[in-house]
């Protein structure tokens, strides 16, 4: 969403420029002059330049000093999208809308004499007077200190952007295209994920579930891109959980003589997604799993028989060569995200 807030003299070509925005660039309309006009008509005024002066400061002074243009950016929020706010007069509307975000302030400008020269040739209800009133009025409105007051001036030199219209609709068009363009290229990229750092990811949500703090890992097996299962850490279905009653340790004595403490009460991230596939009748032949670290041996020689060809872990385990000595001579591909081992507590 972006909010354009159009500000300028008159005559310079704001309806020129909300036009092109409209009908060339989708932006929804939302006009302070009809505001402004519903309200002169509502109070039974002479629609002309002073009426609405007077009500605009009337609305102003009673509510706030942007209450008018507020009420348009609430509209032109629900609203959704691209929209244009004309035209922004006061100093209070500009430092009102600038904190509410998605908001630029465009200036239109021109030559005093082109300027009379339009609004004669449009001829609106409120433009019917001579060249000395159409200087007196501008004057006028382009130099009032009160905040809640018309200042044009002051408007003009707080905007972003500012448009000479001093040459043709094609000029106008032209300078328009560059700055929707510069705002653009301004505008922070959204940075698509890879497919692995998509798939890692939806590991680390899915590991959110686990229920041993030993380790909460997940895991996703996909193929062709698509999601075909997915496991976390935790015990058989209707069995008690760790983080309920407790870890279920186990010593391991190893062949060197070191002797290493497991929790044996969880079914691992990878054995559950595999279960899953087992339950759903989803076969895993030529799948990618995606994992935390390397699996253990058990989970290796599963994967390797699930038929699964590639495993991507985010980090290495320390334990984790023998795994990878199976899935060199099974013909998996192992891949890490970090080549590095993943450091934790009790890891012994
Ligand atoms: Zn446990
Ligand atoms: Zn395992």
């Amino acid at each position: 969403m972006l909010i354009i807030g159009i500000t300028g003299t008159l005559g310079a070509g704001k309806g020129t420029v909300v036009e092109y925005l409209r009908t060339q660039r989708q932006f929804a309309y939302f006009s302070v002059r009809q505001f402004l006009m519903e309200e002169v008509h509502r109070r039974g005024m002479e629609p002309n330049r002073d009426s609405l002066t007077f009500v605009a400061n009337d609305l102003r002074q009673k509510h706030t000093p942007s209450y008018i243009v507020d009420e348009l950016y609430k509209q032109a929020a629900e609203h959704g999208g691209n929209a244009i706010i004309e035209s922004i007069r006061a100093v209070g509307e500009v430092e009102s809308l600038r904190k509410k975000g998605s908001f630029v302030l465009v200036a239109v400008d021109a030559k005093p004499e082109l300027r009379y020269e339009r609004i004669q040739k449009r001829g609106s209800e409120t433009d019917h007077i001579d060249f000395e009133t159409f200087l007196a009025n501008e004057k006028r409105e382009m130099e009032n200190t009160d905040p809640n007051k018309q200042n044009l001036k002051a408007c003009m030199r707080m905007a972003d952007i500012r448009l000479e219209n001093n040459g043709s609709f094609d000029d106008l068009h032209h300078e328009i295209d560059r700055f929707l363009e510069n705002l653009q290229d301004d505008a922070p990229k959204h940075e698509r994920p890879s497919w692995d750092e998509y798939f890692m990811d939806l590991c680390h949500s899915v590991a959110l579930r686990a229920t041993c703090n030993r380790g909460r890992s997940g895991c996703v097996i996909v193929k062709d891109k698509q999601i075909l299962v997915t496991g976390y850490v935790g015990s058989p279905s209707h069995l008690p959980h760790c983080d309920e009653v407790g870890h279920l340790f186990r010593k391991t004595l190893h062949e060197d003589g070191t002797i290493t403490t497991h929790c044996v009460r969880t079914v691992h991230a990878e054995q559950n997604a595999i279960c899953q596939a087992a339950r759903r009748g989803v076969a895993l032949e030529g799948s990618t799993l995606y994992c935390t670290m390397t699996p253990c041996r058990t989970c290796a020689m599963l994967i390797i028989n699930c038929g699964i060809k590639k495993v991507v872990a985010e980090y290495k385990y320390h334990a984790g060569a023998e795994s990878e000595e199976m899935f060199k001579m099974a013909g998996v591909e192992l891949q890490y995200v970090h080549d590095e081992v993943l450091q934790y507590s009790r890891q012994k």
